[in-house]
Parts: structure tokens; C-alpha cells; sequence
């Protein structure tokens, strides 16, 4: 826990949050400002400062990826297409300093260049 951390506060229940899926490595919470239908954020309950940084930990990332995966499909996404981000940087706009998976879905999303 990173004492200055505002998701391992989330983690820790002491901010609130609406959670999606939970597990022993993994907490997942919708985001407060959703940019699709779907919008959920996945979290190691390790602090890791970003997804770099979590990469380091190769088993961690894989409980990332899969529960990520699991939200898709209890969000009802599996089937329709969903997407997997990590914003690494200030040109991402990256804003929170703990390692975080978004996934994002539920209506046609922008494609690249497209
Ligand atoms: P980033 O821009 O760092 O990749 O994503 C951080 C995300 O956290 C943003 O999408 C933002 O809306 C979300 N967020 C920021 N503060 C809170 C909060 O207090 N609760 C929840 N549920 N989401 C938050
Ligand atoms: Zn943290």
C-alpha cells in the first residue's frame, strides 16, 4: 500500500467504489467518468506504478489481463469486441499512479485512423 496512492485507497475501501470483480490479486471498479458504455478499471492490489513496472511481476500481469477479460464477460462484452488500454506518460494523459488496466466496450468504440 502506497500511502499517497488515490486506487490503493479504493483498493483498501477506504474511498468508494462500485466493484465489478474481485480476487486475491486483482480488485476491479467501474470508472467514475466513464468514456463508453463500459468502462471499468482493473488494479493489482500490489502498488505498481505502471504498467511497466507491473511487467516486472509477469504472473500479476496475467491476473490483470484475465480478469480483464473476465469483466468483459460479466459486463456482457465478451461477444461484441472490447478494449484493453494502459496509458503510460503525460501524452497518454495518464493521471493515477498505479498500475491500471481499463476496459471499454458496450457501444462502437473510435477506431485507429479509422
Ligand atoms: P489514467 O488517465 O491514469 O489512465 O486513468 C485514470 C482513471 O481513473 C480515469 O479514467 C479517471 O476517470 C479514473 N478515476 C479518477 N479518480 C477516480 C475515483 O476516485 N474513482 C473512480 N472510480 N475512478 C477514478
Ligand atoms: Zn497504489
Amino acid at each position: 500500500m502506497s500511502a499517497d496512492c488515490l486506487f490503493c485507497k479504493i483498493i483498501a475501501g477506504e474511498v468508494p467504489s462500485t466493484e465489478v470483480y474481485s480476487d486475491d490479486a486483482v480488485y476491479a471498479f467501474r470508472d467514475i467518468n466513464p468514456q463508453a458504455r463500459v468502462h471499468v478499471l482493473v488494479v493489482p492490489r500490489e502498488h505498481h506504478e505502471d504498467a511497466e513496472a507491473l511487467a516486472g511481476d509477469p504472473g500479476l500481469l496475467s491476473s490483470v489481463l484475465k480478469a480483464g477479460a473476465e469483466v468483459a464477460r460479466v459486463e456482457g462484452v465478451r461477444e461484441s469486441g472490447f478494449r484493453f488500454v494502459f496509458n503510460t506518460g503525460d501524452d497518454a494523459c495518464r493521471t493515477v499512479f498505479h498500475a491500471h488496466l481499463h476496459v471499454l466496450g458496450g457501444e462502437q468504440l473510435a477506431g485507429f485512423g479509422r
